[in-house]
């Protein structure tokens, strides 16, 4: 497939106005991969849709009696290179729209990795915060048996996402092997290590992120020791980032946030110190922290600071045209999926700002997903060290594949991460060809 060089097109970027902003951005950058790759327009129509969607009402009984009734998704973007894979999400903001957008998200991760997956996701629209702990697990097992038709170890593996853990997948795992009659450690991923769990699962999204913060800095010269680091999201993916390039590759931290808002200190934060309150504390926020040392700064004034690199990896749809033209860093590292709008993307690349993006910078996960999938299938269990170091080849490569290609074609990172990845799935679409 020839690849050639066109600017994003206008009318592309006004597009699709009445979805949700994460899913017309994908929708645009995907159209833009196409219009690159010069795909042909049958293969272009199955790859802008989901193969699989599933909406689920699933009603629970509270710790009072009542009954109250929740939906749930799962979206199957795409299994022509594999397993549909993708975490799970707990929030109230969850709809189909956002589900697919995360989807085919997905897809395109996968293929950036050169994993042997496609691309699925699941959510549940609910507050987590608002139910128990035991509410919390009627409600997974619940929702494991709605959506287990579509779900398996060759077909479909759920992994954490937003508000998720390895104790979600846990209930998810123990739900599906009660069906089936025995232990199914491969169904998802993920899981606590005494389940069949990946030493350095959980913390393998960060490192992932903070790997790929590395290479940018290395590919523009830069010194990664002292390199003023602002992190949005003090969650599963935030909070290892800050911690490993902190303590792993001197980095300075001076600002992280959740969503109580953010700290900021010039001289830099003690993210190992703070990392440890936070374990100690769980369901602690910034606002609880109590030590001194540091400045209250809002979300939006941390989008802001003149800093070197700013890393987002919290939610979607942080960094819009309210803001993008203010943001001072000159890298952005994306650890949340779609943290970037469709227009504030525009706006950072006529700026000429360094964006890695989601698909390539947040891989980190699903690559260790994929090595805790191997591991349970084999049976065979891997030390830490090799997981990490694993990870970090995976990581490289990808890198420097996306790299590479925007360098030759004088892309953006984010038009040539995409470009490669729907290259990977068409090739398999069109090698497969059409059955029946
Ligand atoms: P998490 O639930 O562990 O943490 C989310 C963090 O974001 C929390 O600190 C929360 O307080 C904060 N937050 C929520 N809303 C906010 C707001 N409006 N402003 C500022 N902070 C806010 O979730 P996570 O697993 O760390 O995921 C974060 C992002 O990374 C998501 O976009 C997710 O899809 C993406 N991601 C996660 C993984 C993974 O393995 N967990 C993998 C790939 C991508």
């Amino acid at each position: 497939m020839a690849i050639k060089a066109q600017p994003l097109s206008n009318d592309i970027a006004q597009s699709g106005s009445n979805q949700s902003s994460m899913l017309v951005a994908a929708m645009a950058q995907l159209e833009n991969a196409f219009e690159w790759l010069e795909l042909e327009e049958g293969v272009r129509e199955i790859i802008r849709q989901s193969e699989r969607e599933l909406t689920v009402s699933i009603p629970i009984q509270r710790d009072d009696g009542r009954i109250n009734v929740f939906t749930g998704y799962r979206v199957q973007h795409s299994s022509a290179r594999g397993p549909c894979k993708g975490g799970i999400r707990y929030h109230v903001n969850v709809d189909l729209d956002e589900v697919r957008a995360l989807a085919l998200l997905m897809s395109l991760k996968s293929a950036v990795a050169r994993l042997p997956f496609g691309g699925a996701k699941g959510g549940i629209a609910v507050d987590p915060t608002s139910l128990s702990a035991a509410e919390l697990e009627r409600l997974t097992r619940r929702y494991a048996a709605m959506i287990r038709p579509i779900l398996g170890a060759k077909r479909d593996i759920p992994a954490p996402d937003v508000n998720t853990n390895p104790q979600t997948m846990a209930w998810l795992m123990d739900t599906l092997a009660m069906f089936q009659g025995h232990n199914l450690p491969e169904i998802t991923t993920g899981k606590p290590l005494s389940l069949g769990g990946s030493h350095g699962r959980t913390e393998a999204t960060g490192r992932g992120v903070a790997i790929a913060t590395i290479e940018i800095l290395k590919r523009l010269g830069r010194n990664p020791k002292g390199t003023e680091i602002a992190i949005q999201g003090f969650g599963n993916v935030g909070s290892h980032a800050a911690s490993i390039l902190s303590e792993e590759f001197q980095c300075k931290i001076v600002a992280i946030s959740d969503e109580s808002g953010g700290i900021y200190s010039q001289s830099g934060l003690d993210v190992t110190k703070i990392v440890q309150q936070f374990k100690a504390h769980p369901g602690l926020l910034l606002s609880d922290y109590q030590i001194d040392g540091f400045d209250r700064i809002s979300n939006d004034e941390l989008l802001v600071l003149d800093v070197d690199v700013l890393i987002p990896a919290a939610m979607e749809d942080q960094i819009t045209v309210r803001n993008a033209d203010q943001i001072v860093a000159q890298i952005i590292v994306e650890g949340a999926n779609g943290p970037t709008t469709l227009e504030a993307d525009r706006i950072l690349r006529e700026r000429s700002v360094h964006v890695v993006p989601d698909v390539l910078a947040n891989a980190g996960g699903v690559i260790c997903s994929y090595f805790e999938w191997v591991q349970d299938r084999q049976m065979y269990f891997w030390d830490l060290e090799e997981v990490r170091s694993k990870l970090l080849m995976a990581m490289q490569k990808a890198f420097e594949e996306v790299w590479a290609m925007a360098d030759e074609n004088k892309l953006d990172m984010r038009t040539a991460a995409y470009s490669l990845a729907v290259q990977r799935v068409a090739e398999a679409i069109q090698q497969r060809g059409l059955f029946p």
